[in-house]
This record gives C-alpha cells, sequence and structure tokens, in this order.
C-alpha cells in the first residue's frame, strides 16, 4: 500500500499575526508548525501501512524554503519513508486552484493507492486544496473522514464521516483521496530516532520543469482567485470587572446590562 500524504506547514497558535496598515496582507511571526490536521493525516498514513504490512508513505509539501522542509521533515521523524518538496519560484502567489494543480502535476504517474490531507490548513482554512488535487487526478475523495477501514476484499475503503446527529459510513474504491478531521487519531510524538533521522534525510526537490506544467499554469498566473484586502477584527471595548459580594456582583450586571450594554 503506497500512501501519500499532502501536508503544510502553518502558523503556530500563539504566532502573532498582523493585518498589513494598507490591508494588503498579513505579517506572521516566525514561529511555525506542521497544520494539526495533516499530523492527523501522517499518522493515519503510518497506521495503515503498519497494519498492511508492506508498502510505503511519502510526505510532499509545495512551498518555499525552509517552512516546508520543516514540515516534510516532522513527517520523517513520525515515520514517513520520503518525503518531496515542491520548489520553485513560479510556484510563489499561487491560490488554491494553482496549488492543487502543481501538487497533482508531481503526483501524476507515480506510485499511489491512497492520498491523503488534512480537513483544512489552519492559516488559510480554504479546506479545498484536497478535493481539488482529487479532481485533477481524476480519482474518488472523501472529506473529514474520523475513521479509516480497509475494505476486507481489498482495493476499497470503508471510512466513517461525522455528520449532524449521527455518522456517515462511505465505501469508495482505491486509488481515493481522504481528508483528516480530528478524531481520526492521536498523532505520535516523533520519537528521537526518527527525529535524528529526519535530521539527516534527503529531501527530494521537484520544480515547475519536472511536473511538466507552464509557468502560466502555476502561481499567480495560474491563479483563478485574488486576494482583494484583509480586514482587522474590530477592537474589543474594554473590560468591566465587578467585585464584592455575591449579591452585589448581581445586582451591578444587571445594573450593566440596563444602563451600559442596553440589552435588557
Ligand atoms: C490569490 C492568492 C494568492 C496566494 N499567494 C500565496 C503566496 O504567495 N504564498 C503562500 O504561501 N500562500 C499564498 N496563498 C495561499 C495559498 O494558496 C494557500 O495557502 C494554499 O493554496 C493552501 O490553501 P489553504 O491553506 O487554504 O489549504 P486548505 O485547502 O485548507 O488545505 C487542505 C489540506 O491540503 C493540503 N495542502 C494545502 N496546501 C498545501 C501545500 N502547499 N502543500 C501540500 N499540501 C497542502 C494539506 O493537507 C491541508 O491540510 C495565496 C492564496 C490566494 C487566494
Amino acid at each position: 500500500m503506497h500512501i501519500w500524504v499532502l501536508i503544510k506547514q502553518v502558523p503556530d497558535s500563539e504566532a502573532r499575526i498582523q493585518v498589513k496598515a494598507d490591508e494588503s496582507g498579513v505579517e506572521i511571526e516566525d514561529r511555525y508548525t506542521l497544520n494539526f490536521f495533516d499530523s492527523l493525516a501522517v499518522e493515519e498514513a503510518l497506521r495503515i501501512k503498519e497494519q498492511v504490512g508492506s508498502g510505503s508513505v511519502t510526505v510532499i509539501s509545495l512551498g518555499g524554503g525552509q517552512k516546508s522542509i520543516e514540515a516534510l521533515r516532522t513527517g520523517i521523524a513520525m515515520g514517513a519513508d520520503e518525503a518531496i518538496l515542491l520548489e520553485d519560484p513560479a510556484f510563489a502567489g499561487g491560490d488554491e486552484y494553482a496549488t492543487a494543480k502543481a501538487l497533482a502535476a508531481a503526483m501524476k504517474g507515480m506510485a499511489w493507492d491512497m492520498i491523503l490531507c488534512g480537513r483544512e490548513a489552519f492559516d488559510d482554512s480554504a479546506g479545498i486544496v484536497g478535493p481539488l488535487v482529487a479532481e485533477f487526478l481524476s480519482i474518488p475523495h472523501i472529506t473529514t473522514v474520523v475513521k479509516i477501514d480497509l475494505a476486507p476484499e481489498g482495493r476499497a475503503v470503508i471510512v466513517e464521516r461525522e455528520i449532524e446527529g449521527g455518522k456517515e459510513v462511505i465505501k469508495a474504491p482505491l486509488p481515493v483521496l481522504l481528508s483528516a478531521q480530528k478524531g481520526l487519531n492521536e498523532p505520535r510524538v516523533p520519537p528521537v530516532m526518527g527525529v535524528m533521522k529526519a535530521m539527516r534525510a534527503e529531501i527530494k526537490k521537484i520544480d515547475l520543469h519536472a511536473i511538466g506544467l507552464s509557468q502560466a499554469e502555476v502561481g499567480r498566473t495560474g491563479s483563478r482567485e485574488e486576494i482583494v484586502r484583509y480586514h482587522r477584527p474590530p477592537e474589543r471595548p474594554p473590560v468591566t470587572m465587578i467585585q464584592g459580594e455575591a449579591a452585589d456582583m448581581v445586582q451591578k450586571v444587571v445594573a450593566l446590562l440596563k444602563e451600559e450594554a442596553k440589552v435588557i
């Protein structure tokens, strides 16, 4: 069973993110981590390979430089066999469509039975790169899965998705793309030996020429969308701390709700 996992490095949840003064973009503090949903995808790929007892897990990321390399090294440290970085100046400025197109082109002709990815990337949160990759590769995709079983008869998966008030069970033939939702598993902490292996591991680099697309099909020129501007969240009103005995505090809260907030 050959499994590929799409992974992306995203800002750490504690990184400071500021909207630029002209609202044209965001400035992100240099603190990055592997996207949480992608770590679920890597974990699941490793578990499936372990269960089957053969095959390989390949992690692939499109992006520039050290950030993406760190994501790939985390994948290797967890246990992935191979790491591939799609890197080329032509990929810069790409939207989700252009990103997925390049990823799919890189994977075309490679050996895979299953592609796993995250439900969404924590930074841009489009949640569409995975399904678009599946569309470009003409394979089925199932999103937000919380359980993956290989069908006993082989060459198919039976997955569960959480839906309002219950679960949906879906069967699909391999090859298939599945996006990982919280609850799928508990990602392993990379063991020390894994971290050491990852530090020495070769990261295979693939550029535009190698994926057989033209410059017009990737990056900014290959994009279908344009970010017009970012908004800052509205300033929060100051917090009023209320102190004293419980009965006094209740009276003060009611007075504030009536007179200041005017909600009762
Ligand atoms: C007009 C426009 C211009 C942009 N320009 C840039 C830019 O210059 N630089 C930049 O960094 N971003 C840029 N972006 C953002 C970039 O397109 C997205 O980060 C990227 O397409 C993924 O989208 P997402 O983060 O919403 O992923 P989602 O669709 O939410 O991701 C779902 C899953 O897909 C997989 N995935 C997503 N992205 C990648 C990836 N790169 N490699 C491997 N797997 C992945 C992961 O498994 C992830 O969990 C731009 C976006 C737009 C709309």
